[in-house]
């Protein structure tokens, strides 16, 4: 696995590798890899001959107020562990490369990023549909793999391929889970013990809702609120949000209709830790 942290250089070894007709895939994370990541990483593997990761914090994601510099860096172990899934190429640039002095050109999303975790963190879509561009202009990728786990993300993204007429396959995987349903996440560290054990209420919610569904309730607001009750029942939890949306267009569903696939999108403080879980679920 070879570590690059210039966008010229990785730039100039993408177009090699598309000249050499190799197929490529990219992983884009923040680094602190986990489960979640690997199966990314796997699926990269599957998908095409080379495979690579970036992990780049993005700062223009980040509202003035969250903790830009807290968030957790181990470098050196996720060498390794990319190293040991199979990685064949680590971008891991630094913030002066992406953004160096001058830059001033952001893509804005459009009402896809205005509600939702968007409402909470204004700008933060903006700030990942322009660092997910850059990256996709620096790594050349016909592949990209995001996680389901970020589902207005992976919405967003989709959208902007679109909406700019990129040359990219975007790939969507699957959330990956801890055995008690807990969506895993590099903000699980900020759980306690008791937290994390509560926390899979929000996975028994999702469950409850897709029951709900299969027994042919069609009242999705009904279903929602039984699923918030369901979470805030749970000492320590609160929900933030509960609300399906049209799997494609995230638009705001309240009757379900036979045959269409749905997302409910959960947001919930599990003590003093945020997380967010979602379910597709055909009605
Ligand atoms: P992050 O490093 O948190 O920005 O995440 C990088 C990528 O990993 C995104 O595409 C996420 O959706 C994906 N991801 C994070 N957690 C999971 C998970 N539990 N299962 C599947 N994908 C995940």
């Amino acid at each position: 696995m070879q570590i690059i942290t210039e966008p010229g250089q990785m730039q100039v070894i993408a177009e090699k590798l598309r000249l050499n007709r190799q197929l490529i895939a990219v992983v884009m994370t923040m680094g602190a890899l986990h489960e979640g990541h690997l199966s990314l990483i796997k699926l990269a593997r599957q998908s095409a001959g080379t495979v690579i990761l970036t992990i780049f914090v993005n700062p223009m994601q980040f509202a003035p107020t969250e903790e830009l510099h807290r968030y957790p860096r181990p470098f050196e172990q996720d060498v390794a562990l990319a190293r040991s899934a199979g990685v064949d190429y680590l971008f891991a640039p630094e913030v002066s490369s992406i953004y160096p002095d001058h830059f001033q050109t952001t893509l804005q999303c459009g009402a896809l990023g205005e509600h939702f975790e968007g409402k909470l963190r204004p700008g933060h879509f903006n700030g990942v549909a322009t660092v997910v561009s850059k990256l996709f202009n620096i790594t050349k990728p016909h592949r990209a793999i995001f996680g389901e786990k970020d589902a207005q993300q992976l919405a967003i993204i989709s959208q902007l391929v679109t909406d700019l007429n990129m040359e990219v396959t975007i790939v969507p995987a699957p959330i990956v889970r801890e055995e008690n349903g807990l969506a895993v996440s590099s903000r699980n560290i900020y759980l306690s013990s008791d937290e994390r054990n509560k926390a899979g209420i929000l996975y028994q919610g999702l469950c409850h809702a897709e029951k709900r569904m299969a027994g042919d309730e069609r009242n999705l607001q009904t279903i929602a609120r039984e699923v918030e009750e369901i979470i805030s029942s749970t000492p320590g939890c609160r929900t933030d949000y509960v609300n399906f949306v049209d799997a494609i267009s995230f638009e705001l569903a309240e009757t379900a209709e036979k045959g269409k696939e749905y997302r409910l999108l959960v947001a919930a403080i599990c003590g003093s830790t945020r997380l967010i879980d979602n379910l597709r679920i055909r009605a």
